[in-house]
């Protein structure tokens, strides 16, 4: 293959993580996969273990890690808030650690380096849609602090090492986005509504519902993935990356009974503290900068996803 590249991912038996090294490996490139086994899960890459042009690494990236690339895509970091926040020492270090080390694989390479930032860096946002240039209202000390805080730093952290250092950085910042393989048990809004809602078990919706997010299908996200890391090396972001299509919880909880056909009852739960209220990307400039914006419509995401848990469900 003309261009093969060697490409690191790290969290890559997670839920992004899993989809970004097939659609790597189906390029024809070689994939290192890193990934603690924290919240991914080696069923999520079972069909890549036999491929020559895949090795996989159980390692932590908060500590250091020497092997020879072209490009890094660092995604490792617990997502979900109750993962994130069952040891939040260790997610601070993940991120804080993890793109130092990374960073500094980086350096020493040569090789361009993605990051995964969110939209949590925005905390819960003033401004609305959210633009790359809002900086954000975040609480220092709450409860989702080390995932935000940690993601913040980190991008500290890759603009420095750019500045300093010249290291060729992309950094994206990702909107709720969902999709196959993401864990059954991984506690955010879409799966746990889909897997509640296949066996007729109540829907919890946290406060009243009225908070709104904006949900983009994984291969949409994938693609704008590859494309930015494509861009020449003036492209470094940070870019928002999401489905700028807006729905309240209770919207989504609604279209979830309906299309599962399931007799599962809306019940109130309290709001997680610090829960942000609203969330959209404004994604002009992915727009102008990578010309992608997203293509799958929530139903037809709903559904795809809808049928892998039934799948899961009927096979466990
Ligand atoms: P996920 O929890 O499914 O995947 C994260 C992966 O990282 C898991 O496989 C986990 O085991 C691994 N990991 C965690 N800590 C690690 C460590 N110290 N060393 C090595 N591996 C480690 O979550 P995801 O949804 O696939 O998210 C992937 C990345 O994208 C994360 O960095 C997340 O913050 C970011 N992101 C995701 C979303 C989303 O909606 N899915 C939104 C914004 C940002
Ligand atoms: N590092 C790594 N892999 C490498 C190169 C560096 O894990 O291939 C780690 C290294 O352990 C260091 C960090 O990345 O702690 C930052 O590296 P950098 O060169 O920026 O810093 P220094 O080594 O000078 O402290
Ligand atoms: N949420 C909910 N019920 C659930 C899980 C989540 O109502 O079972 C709400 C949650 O309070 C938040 C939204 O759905 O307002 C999205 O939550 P998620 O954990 O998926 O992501 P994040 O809050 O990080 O956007």
């Amino acid at each position: 293959m003309l261009n093969k590249k060697k490409i690191l991912v790290t969290g890559g038996a997670g839920f992004l993580g899993s989809h970004l090294c097939r659609r790597l490996i189906d390029q024809g490139h070689d994939v290192i996969c890193v990934d603690n086994f924290f919240t991914g899960d080696k069923s999520n890459i079972i069909d890549l273990l036999d491929n020559k042009r895949f090795e996989l690494m159980r390692h932590d990236v908060t500590f250091p890690l020497y092997v020879e690339v072209n490009e890094i895509y660092n995604l490792a970091c617990p997502a979900s808030p109750i993962h994130y926040q069952h040891d939040p020492v260790q997610t601070t270090k993940t991120s804080v650690h993890g793109a130092i080390n990374m960073l500094g694989l980086a350096k020493r390479t040569g090789a361009k380096i993605f990051q995964a930032s969110t939209s949590e860096v925005y905390g819960d946002p003033i401004i609305h849609p959210q633009v790359e240039s809002y900086w954000g209202n975040v609480n220092p000390i709450g409860d989702r602090s080390c995932y935000d805080e940690g993601k913040r730093c980190a991008e500290t952290l890759f603009f420095d090492y750019k500045k300093q250092h010249d290291v060729n950085i992309k950094v994206a910042r990702i909107f709720n986005t969902y999709g196959p393989n993401m864990h059954p048990d991984d506690g955010r809004v879409v799966s746990n509504f889909i897997m509640q809602a296949l066996q007729n078990k109540d829907i919890t919706l946290y406060g009243q519902g009225t908070q709104t997010r904006s949900f983009c299908y994984v291969s949409d996200l994938i693609d704008a993935f590859l494309l930015f890391m494509d861009t020449p090396k003036e492209v470094s972001g940070p870019i928002n990356l999401g489905n700028p299509v807006e729905f309240t919880i209770r919207e989504l909880a609604e279209k979830v009974i309906a299309l599962t056909g399931s007799s599962s009852k809306i019940t109130f739960a309290p709001l997680p503290n610090d829960d942000p209220k609203q969330r959209q990307p404004d994604i002009s400039l992915a727009k102008k900068a990578l010309n992608w914006e997203p293509k799958i419509h929530l139903e037809e995401g709903l559904i795809k996803t809808i049928n892998y848990f039934d799948n899961i469900i009927k096979n466990s």
